[in-house]
């Protein structure tokens, strides 16, 4: 069997009038007006608690979408079995089969649940509707349509026999259970994160950032409905150490599969590294963490073309990717044609709700987040080393609300050219022109993260170089455009250094890492 080559996602447009914006303005009305209370899904059952937490819209944190119950041990410890327990049925599953549920959760995500998944995107994680629709939808569907392809790849490849002989290779599943922990920043990392290893066999619990629960209860849903056995996918929300507790001293705990910061990551890994010997296999950890993604023009860059995409790398989606340009190098011949093309495009842009479609900047993501951003914009105000020439306003009084920064030093290693921000902040560094390679060099001293990075170039012979010095300071490099907004199937995504294990969402080689597989020769 095989499942043919899927193509992207098309983005709706939601033009004024389009059926789309009609049902998704609906949508927003209609989940905006209810106060719902969200279980946990373990195994068969939807597990409500004692305690409560309230989930809010960022951008109007007053009001309340609803509640969510809280887990502790005792959930993770059933969530763990649910798992278990789910595992030899779901494994010995044909994988058409499995790629099927899959294939359908993206139709039923393309189609009726579309807008609700963009509504739950917008209300809980402050998206506008055209992000919403990027991440929650069109990403989302394009995880599940390319992995349920590339499971076609991973179970037809077989190695070479001989006469008299026949080698095949089987690929199971892990032995165990997969912990899948997603953050908030985006709404279609979780058609990677838990679904991924699901659809190899494996049987998960699933972890959401608090702040992502209001829509993983939505893609539970959607799964449900495609006819998603109980018990694989099991969504808990517990603290994490409350999570780690369990999950990381179980005997059949046999892989992790994080987005999240740096910090917590290595902690996780130190944890698993300690508990090593309690293990039946040694578990797979595949990781995607934090940046301090750049982009660099040569002398011979285009203005305007360099404007775009600091402003799209850097602001659309509040700078709260992963992948968002939050350094740049910029020689001097081109910085005042560049500047004046960004603060002019800048003027444009408005912030506000995302209720109101023509707002391009929303809100960050809760308080935490607003305070940690606009404390780096504090020090910037404070430094004689740095000054602000777009932006630099922040508000929280009725939403978290931080204006697209632009920060201009004359010190290449200042606080806000090192250090993640992760908001809608990035800090330019302005060089001599002649000095290009040394520009290269201080992109690749300044941070241990690899993620993205973007070179601006119309000279061959620059880009060659920047390709090459830069070799291992982004994991995804472009060549003339910004560094964010990876497309599965095309521009598989992932970094290395301080950014994660580079295995690559939205390509086989991710899905590799959720099988244990087993050769088998038999001789004639
Ligand atoms: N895949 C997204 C991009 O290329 C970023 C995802 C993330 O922030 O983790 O922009």
């Amino acid at each position: 069997f095989q499942v043919p080559t899927p193509i992207n996602e098309p983005v709706k447009s939601y033009q004024a009038g389009s059926p789309e914006k009609i049902a998704l303005k609906a949508a927003v009305a209609q989940m905006r007006s209810e106060e719902i209370d969200v279980p946990m899904y373990i195994g068969a059952e939807k597990v409500t608690t004692d305690e409560k937490v309230r989930m809010a819209p960022p951008y109007d944190h007053k009001h309340t979408l609803g509640y969510f119950n809280r887990g502790d041990e005792g959930h993770v410890e059933q969530a763990v079995n649910a798992a278990l327990g789910a595992k030899e049925a779901w494994q010995n599953l044909s994988w058409e089969h499995r790629a099927s549920i899959f294939l359908k959760a993206a139709d039923l995500l393309a189609g009726p649940y579309r807008a609700k998944i963009n509504a739950a995107t917008m209300l809980a994680q402050s998206k506008n509707a055209f992000q919403a629709e990027i991440d929650s939808a069109c990403e989302f569907i394009d995880f599940l349509r390319f992995n349920a392809h590339y499971m076609t790849q991973i179970y037809s490849e077989q190695p070479n026999s001989a006469p008299g002989m026949w080698n095949r290779l089987e690929h199971r599943p892990l032995e165990g259970f997969v912990f899948a922990i997603t953050p908030f920043n985006f709404t279609a990392i979780a058609g990677n994160l838990p679904c991924a290893p699901a659809m190899m066999g494996n049987t998960v619990v699933w972890k959401p950032a608090d702040t992502q629960v209001y829509s993983a209860r939505v893609i539970m849903e959607v799964l449900r409905e495609a006819g998603l056995p109980d018990g694989v996918i099991n969504l808990i929300y517990t603290d994490g150490p409350v999570a780690g507790e369990v999950i990381f001293k179980h005997r059949d705990f046999a892989g992790l599969h994080f987005t999240g910061s740096t910090a917590v990551f290595q902690h996780l890994w130190k944890t698993i590294g300690e508990n090593i010997s309690m293990y039946r296999t040694y578990p797979r950890i595949v990781g995607e963490t934090g940046g301090k993604d750049f982009i660099i023009a040569h002398k011979s860059a285009n203005p305007k073309a360099l404007a775009t995409g600091i402003v799209r790398g850097a602001f659309e989606f509040q700078g709260q990717k992963c992948s968002a340009a939050s350094r740049a190098y910029i020689p001097n011949n081109i910085w005042e044609e560049t500047k004046g093309y960004i603060v002019e495009d800048l003027k444009s842009v408005k912030m506000g709700s995302p209720e109101d479609f023509t707002n391009f900047v929303n809100a960050v993501i809760d308080e935490r987040a607003f305070d940690k951003i606009a404390g780096f914009i504090d020090k910037v105000k404070e430094s004689n080393m740095a000054e602000i020439i777009s932006g630099g306003g922040y508000d929280k009084s009725k939403g978290y609300f931080i204006e697209p920064t632009v920060v201009v030093t004359q010190d290449p290693m200042f606080l806000t050219m090192c250090e993640e921000i992760f908001g809608p902040v990035i800090t330019i560094y302005i060089y001599n022109p002649e000095h290009f390679e040394e520009a290269l060099e201080l992109v690749d001293k300044t941070s241990d993260y690899a993620l993205t990075g973007a070179i601006f170039s119309d000279d061959r012979y620059a880009i060659e170089l920047a390709t090459k010095k830069l070799v291992n300071c982004a994991g995804n490099f472009y060549i003339n455009d910004k560094p964010t907004g990876a497309v599965v199937g095309q521009q598989p995504f992932g970094g290395a250094r301080g950014s994660g294990t580079n295995d690559k969402a939205g390509s086989v080689l991710n899905l590799l890492r959720w099988v244990s597989p087993r050769t088998i020769k038999e001789t004639f």
